[in-house]
């Protein structure tokens, strides 16, 4: 019988998988890809082979109303596609592995319950993340869980990235930077000795730019420091979030405006950034096709945060040699792309724009100071890979 392996991804509203299959006497490859999109509100599953041939694309019936639901949703497809398969192992990300994890972990009911209790930090993800892991402990209780984090790859920054200056007895409780988009980073830094070796080691700006939004500077294939710091609410704006913001607003937010935690907290993590500008719509596509002033506004103050803060990552750094866009704006959108790098000219950025409009891979000129790049992540395949090595799969 052939070996599985499952990756999971559990989002508010969203739930990745990977299906990856060994058949006997053969090494690991990936199966299948899917997702179920609108938990709670209009359920879908779609899912491809590897070849990209669609398995399934269909409307689920409204009990799909949550994340336990939509992974029995996902059982129940899985079974009818690969019944009586033998599960190895499922990966999972983590978005927050706090200040213990700088390496993905087997997951015990110990360590969920450490996991849980880094919830306020990441409100938005964790708890999705960790109901996944917990219905998997329920279902199928002798099947090895193995959580990647997004913060492992961003433990090795020195104490100066990492500190926040305030009393030291407020500090002990854990509060510190610690950085987020880790295995979309760690992937990128892993695929940039093939795809752009003249960078590998050198001093790179990676802008991870999706629903969320950071940066991180590697030097040597090493993050020494992000724009996403103890939430992932810093940095750069972001769809609902607004990214960097003077500390005294939230103050005011208490304050003067009597707001309770609870309302402060989704003001934070849900209705600022891109849809607070624009009062239209998180998502980028739907802003760069609206001529509203307020639509043109958010997509301004988007692009301004980022080039502001690539000028503050290429300090750190000391200057850059590369710059590499990726995630669903930094793949898709050549207009947000060019409009960073024509901000970033001064740092010797230099687009080649019909590269540009082709994705690349490479999008600066060959006399390019800073050698520029357009490459798909792959949080997925970094996930196989830990729980791989962890479960001693490969
Ligand atoms: P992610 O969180 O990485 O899936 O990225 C989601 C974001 O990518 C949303 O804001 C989408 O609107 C944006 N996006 C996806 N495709 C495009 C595109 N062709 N042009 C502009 N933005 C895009």
């Amino acid at each position: 019988m052939d070996d599985y392996a499952l990756v999971l991804n559990a989002g508010s509203s969203s739930l990745k998988f990977c299906v990856y299959r060994r058949p006997v006497a053969e090494r690991w490859r990936l199966e299948s890809r899917g997702q179920i999109e609108g938990i709670g509100t209009s359920p879908q599953l779609s899912a491809k082979d590897a070849q990209g041939e669609i398995l399934a694309e269909n409307r689920l019936e409204d009990w799909v109303s949550d994340g336990r639901a939509a992974l029995d949703a996902l059982a129940s497809f899985l079974r009818s596609k690969y019944g009586g398969a033998r599960v190895l192992g499922v990966g999972h990300r983590v978005v927050h592995g706090g200040a213990r994890y700088a390496e993905p972990v087997v997951v015990t009911r110990e360590v969920l319950e450490e996991l849980y209790e880094l919830v306020p930090l990441a409100p938005l993800h964790q708890p999705h993340n960790l109901a996944a892991i917990d219905a998997i402990f329920d279902r199928m209780p002798d099947v090895p869980q193995v959580a990647c984090f997004d913060t492992s790859f961003h433990y090795c920054q020195l104490p100066v990235a990492k500190i926040i200056p305030l009393p030291s007895d407020i500090r002990k409780s854990g509060l510190q930077r610690y950085g987020f988009h880790g295995l979309s980073y760690e992937y990128i830094a892993s695929v940039l000795p093939d795809v752009a070796p003249e960078i590998a080691k050198g001093r790179v700006i990676i802008a991870h730019l999706g629903s969320g939004a950071s940066l991180c500077a590697l030097k040597n294939a090493k993050s020494v420091d992000s724009t996403l710091g103890f939430t992932a609410l810093d940095g750069l704006c972001m769809g609902t979030r607004p990214g960097a913001l003077d500390p005294g607003v939230v103050l005011y937010l208490f304050q003067s405006l009597g707001l309770s935690a609870k309302e402060v907290e989704t003001i934070l993590y849900k209705k600022s950034g891109l849809l607070g500008i624009s009062g239209i719509s998180n998502d980028m596509r739907d802003l760069l096709t609206r001529s509203e002033p307020k639509a043109r506004l958010a997509v301004d103050y988007f692009v301004y945060r980022a080039a502001k803060e690539i000028g503050a990552m290429a300090a750190v750094l000391g200057g850059i040699d590369g710059l590499v866009f990726t995630a669903g704006i930094g793949e898709n959108s050549p207009d947000i792309r060019r409009r960073i790098c024509q901000a970033s000219s001064w740092l010797g950025v230099e687009l080649d724009e019909v590269a540009n409009t082709k994705k690349g891979p490479r999008i600066s000129t060959l006399k390019s100071k800073v050698s520029t790049w357009v490459i798909p992540t792959n949080e997925e395949l970094m996930i196989a890979r830990h729980t791989g090595t962890m479960l001693g799969l490969l």
